[in-house]
């Protein structure tokens, strides 16, 4: 839709496009441009660490988040993505000092061997 089309529908209603998801709904308050408290959360995120919404990389840095210390099969299997594209962000986040390695190994669930955990750099 164009945006002066969605402009004229908010100037009409109470009816918004979701920021973040693109989504529509009924806002109650005058500023809300976020259908959920988590899409304006994530929108925030996202754009705090230069990430493309919704990307891969960005429902793991999510994924890490909520389910601090689990190892990238664990994780992969959270989010319904392969082991090896878990694997590959969660390096490329560790590089830009998002996400960091746990100090210990341990029993992954998934792949049945030792592997390293993730968590989030404070
Ligand atoms: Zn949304």
């Amino acid at each position: 839709m164009e945006s002066t089309a969605i402009a004229a529908i908010e100037l009409l209603s109470d009816q918004r496009i979701c920021k973040q998801c693109g989504g529509s709904f009924i806002a109650n308050r005058k500023h809300q441009r976020f259908c959920t408290p988590a899409h304006k959360e994530q929108y925030h995120l996202d754009k705090r660490h230069g990430l493309k919404p919704k990307s891969h990389t960005s429902i793991i840095l999510v994924a890490v988040q909520c389910y601090p210390n689990h190892t990238a099969p664990e994780l992969a299997t959270i989010v319904g993505l392969t082991n090896v594209q878990v694997s590959r962000r969660v390096c490329e986040l560790e590089k830009k000092d998002i996400v960091q390695r746990s100090d210990e190994k341990r029993w992954c669930v998934v792949s049945k061997q030792r592997c390293v955990t993730w968590r989030e750099v404070e």
